[in-house]
Parts: structure tokens; C-alpha cells; sequence
């Protein structure tokens, strides 16, 4: 039993959007053990909706469909569903109060177009959509279950999570159950981590994916068993041998991103955060901010571009700053120790560095970045040297500077300050490099 995603619109096939249904709707067939073969994308072109329909429903059990379902004149999907299959279509009652109940809810007068999005093709199940205006549905035809969902990404996922993930078919077969994990490492380049564990999941039911998502790199650990709770016990299985192997280099689990770990490891020990920022802008305060609870341990940060900020904002001396040049040990120091000091912190994390194109120097190339480290302990900065462009050198800085904190706290060796090319890792003399 196969699986197909079709994407609808123009501006998918123009380039102007990137198509993130698809690749949210592909994981959620995984998740349902659907393997997914095909992806379409089609214009917002009756015909050619009929035909990418008519040839999903030939080849594909269940065929998840994603947007035109709006009120104008482009969102053509449930008609164009509807004559592919000779089938009429209908107002769906529950489904037009719904839209006059958000709208009234809202305070919003709502246009008779909007009414449109409450005719379902013949047969069709309503799927609500508490987020938005546009109902789903699901309809069986032409030998395939077909689910249409709304084309806005938020209402998609919400929508493919509550009601269509329940209604998938089971894959049914001897297969059994297939239960999978993503990995988050950090500091480890793709093919040393395939190299490394080249010889785990090569069990029958077993299997390891890799995907780079810079800065990091995800695996993904799948396992299969005759019932859940042997799939779950093989799964860990496989994590274990992982974990062992990669020890610090894996960080995370899920959606656990660096500054989620970080936050719970300062939240547990009752420990707080204070950043100065040069070469990343404010990006790690973005980041850390962004934390849901957040305020239980970040304590502020400063963004000191230029060096008067830097010696105003976190007491940089003027003359290290004049000897030494901003993007050097001394001051990444001074700033982690302003930033512990000015804001009453645990701990002072500090960025300084080169993020290009321009402004590289005899000694300091382009990509030279500076990490400040302050806590309890004392104060170290280590530098490293990035080879990519401005923006990934800013995205780098944050997480080597929220990996370095989450190592301290879990009390495993720093950073190396050749990131992403040093295996198996090794402990680090910070402040050299
Ligand atoms: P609406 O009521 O907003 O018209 P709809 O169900 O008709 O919703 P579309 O018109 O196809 O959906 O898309 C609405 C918006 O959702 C698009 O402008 C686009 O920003 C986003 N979107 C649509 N399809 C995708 C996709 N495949 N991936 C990411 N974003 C998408
Ligand atoms: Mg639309």
C-alpha cells in the first residue's frame, strides 16, 4: 500500500514559495508507515488537477492533497476533485455554520465567496478546521482515499495531525509495526557520521537515515517489530549503540533544538544566562528567547556591534580593544565576563568574529570567530574558523556557543575549535587554537 502527496498552486510551480506541505505531509506518512512514491506538484489548472488526481487514484492507496480549498477564484480543488470523478457537489451544512462561526467569532463580516468552501464532493467527509475557514474532506474514489487539506501551512499541519493521521489506513501485511526517532548531533561533518556508524542497523527491520540540517545533522533511527512494544525495544536499541558512539556529539531528541537542552540543563541545576553579542546581532538572544519558559533563566543579553558599545555596554577596556583588535581572545573574555557581570549571571556566553564577505585581516581571515565563555568556574574563549558565508557563520557562532554551555553543564569536553572536521572528539585546551 503506497502513498502520494500532491501540491497545489501556482506559485509552487513559479518558484515563489517553498513547497514545506509536501515535506510535512511525506513525515506524517512516515510516521504512519505509508511509504510515500510519488510527490506532484500541479497549477491551480482544472485539467491538469484531473489528471494528476485520476493517475494518483491508479497507483496510490491514500493521496493527501494540499491547498486551493480558499474562497477565490484560483482554489479549484474540491470541483476539480468532484468532475474527475463524475461526482457532484453539495453543501455541507455543519461545515457553512462553521464558517459563519468563525467569522462571526472574530468580529469579521464574511464575503459570500466564503461560502463556496462549505460545497463537498458527494460522499465526502467533512474534516473541520478550527484554524481557519476552509473545511477538509475526505472522500474514497476511484479505488484510492483521497484527503484534501487547506494550503496554509499552520492549518495544514494542524489539520493532517488531528484528523487525517487517525484516519489513515493501516499498512496491514506481515510487516508489523515500524516506530522511528530523529537524532540531533552537532560538531560532526555527515560523512564521518556515516562512517562511524556504517555497521549499526544492519538487522533486518532496522535502518539509519541521515539529513543535514545546517548546522546540524539529523539521523534517523527506524525500527520494525511484530507489535509495538518490539519495534519500541529495538528502536531503543539501536539509539543505545548510537549514543554510545557518538557520545557529546549527539545533543537531542525530536524537536529538542540546542537552546531547548540548554534551557533545561540551566533550568535543573537553577542556573541563569547572560549574552554579549558582536558578530551574531542578537541571534543567540533570538534564539534562547524563543524558549518557551525562557524567563526562568535568561537573565539579557547586549548586542555591542561597535567597540564603544562594547566598552559602554560591557566595560571591554579601551586599550584591550586597541591592542588586540575586537575579534580577538582578550575581548571575546571581556565580553562574557560583562555580560556575567552586568546582567547577574550564571553564566556569560559572548560572540565576536568576521562573518564576511568582507573585513578579513593579515592573521584574522574572513570566518575567524571568537567564543567567550564565563560561569562559576572562571572565565575561556576558543576560536575557530568557519569556511561558509556571513549568515551561516552567524548561525554556526550560535550554536557552537549554546553547544559549549550545554557541554559545561553536562560536564563533557568543550567544543573542538576545528568543528565539524574532528573525529572522534577530543578534549579541547580552550583559549588555543
Ligand atoms: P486560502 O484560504 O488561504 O486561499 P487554500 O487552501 O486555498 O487557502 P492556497 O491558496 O493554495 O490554500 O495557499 C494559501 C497559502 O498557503 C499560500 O499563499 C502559501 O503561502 C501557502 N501554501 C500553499 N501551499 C503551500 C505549500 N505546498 N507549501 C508551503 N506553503 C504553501
Ligand atoms: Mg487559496
Amino acid at each position: 500500500m503506497s502513498a502520494e502527496v500532491i501540491t497545489i498552486g501556482d506559485e509552487l510551480l513559479r518558484g515563489e514559495i517553498v513547497d514545506s506541505n509536501k515535506a510535512l505531509l511525506s513525515e506524517l506518512l512516515l510516521r504512519a508507515d505509508l511509504p510515500v512514491r510519488f510527490h506532484v506538484s500541479v497549477l491551480d489548472d482544472p485539467q491538469d488537477m484531473a489528471d494528476a488526481f485520476r493517475r494518483a487514484a491508479q497507483r496510490s492507496a491514500v493521496v493527501l492533497v494540499s491547498g486551493g480549498l480558499g474562497p477565490t477564484r484560483d482554489d479549484i480543488t474540491l470541483p476539480a476533485l468532484a468532475r474527475c470523478f463524475g461526482l457532484s457537489l453539495q453543501l455541507h451544512e455543519p461545515s457553512l455554520r462553521a464558517i459563519r462561526a468563525f467569522f462571526r467569532e472574530r468580529g469579521r463580516p464574511m464575503a459570500p465567496s466564503n461560502e463556496k468552501q462549505a460545497l463537498l464532493p458527494e460522499g465526502a467527509t467533512a474534516l473541520p478546521n478550527p484554524l481557519g475557514t476552509a473545511p477538509g474532506c475526505m472522500l474514497r474514489a476511484g479505488g484510492a482515499v483521497f484527503f484534501c487539506l487547506p494550503g496554509v501551512p499552520r492549518e495544514l499541519a494542524h489539520m493532517a495531525e488531528q484528523q487525517v493521521l487517525p484516519r489513515l489506513p493501516a499498512p496491514g501485511g506481515a510487516r508489523g509495526v515500524l516506530r522511528s526517532e530523529l537524532l540531533r548531533t552537532f560538531g560532526i561533518g555527515e560523512s564521518s557520521l556515516e562512517d562511524e556508524l556504517a555497521d549499526l542497523a544492519r538487522g533486518e527491520g532496522l535502518s539509519l537515515g541521515f539529513r543535514t540540517s545546517f548546522p546540524d545533522n539529523f539521523l534517523r533511527p527506524c525500527a520494525r517489530g511484530a507489535s509495538e512494544a518490539e519495534a519500541g525495544e529495538r528502536l531503543a536499541g539501536l539509539c543505545r549503540d548510537i549514543e554510545a558512539r557518538l557520545g557529546p556529539l549527539l545533543y537531542g531528541r525530536g524537536d529538542e533544538t540546542m537552546q531547548v537542552v540548554v534551557g533545561r540543563l540551566l533550568a535543573a541545576g537553577g542556573f541563569t544566562l547572560a549574552l554579549a553579542e558582536s558578530c551574531t546581532g542578537g541571534l543567540l538572544a533570538e534564539r534562547v528567547s524563543g524558549v518557551p519558559g525562557a524567563s526562568a533563566w535568561f537573565r539579557g543579553g547586549a548586542v555591542a556591534y561597535a567597540n564603544d558599545a562594547k566598552r559602554a555596554l560591557l566595560g571591554v577596556p579601551d586599550a584591550v580593544l586597541r591592542d588586540c583588535g575586537a575579534v580577538s581572545e582578550p575581548v571575546a573574555l571581556a565580553l562574557a565576563l560583562g555580560a556575567r557581570a552586568r546582567f547577574g549571571a550564571d553564566y556569560g556566553l559572548a560572540t565576536t568574529g568576521i562573518g564576511g564577505p568582507g573585513g578579513g585581516a593579515e592573521g584574522k581571515p574572513v570566518g575567524t570567530v571568537w567564543v567567550g565563555f564565563a560561569g562559576p568556574q572562571g572565565a575561556r574563549a576558543a576560536r575557530f574558523h568557519f569556511a561558509f558565508d556571513r549568515q551561516r557563520h552567524r548561525v554556526l557562532t550560535t550554536q557552537v556557543a549554546l553547544d559549549w554551555l550545554r557541554r559545561e553543564l553536562q560536564g563533557v569536553p568543550a567544543p573542538a575549535p576545528q568543528l565539524l572536521k574532528t573525529f572522534p572528539p577530543e578534549r579541547v585546551t580552550p583559549g588555543t587554537g
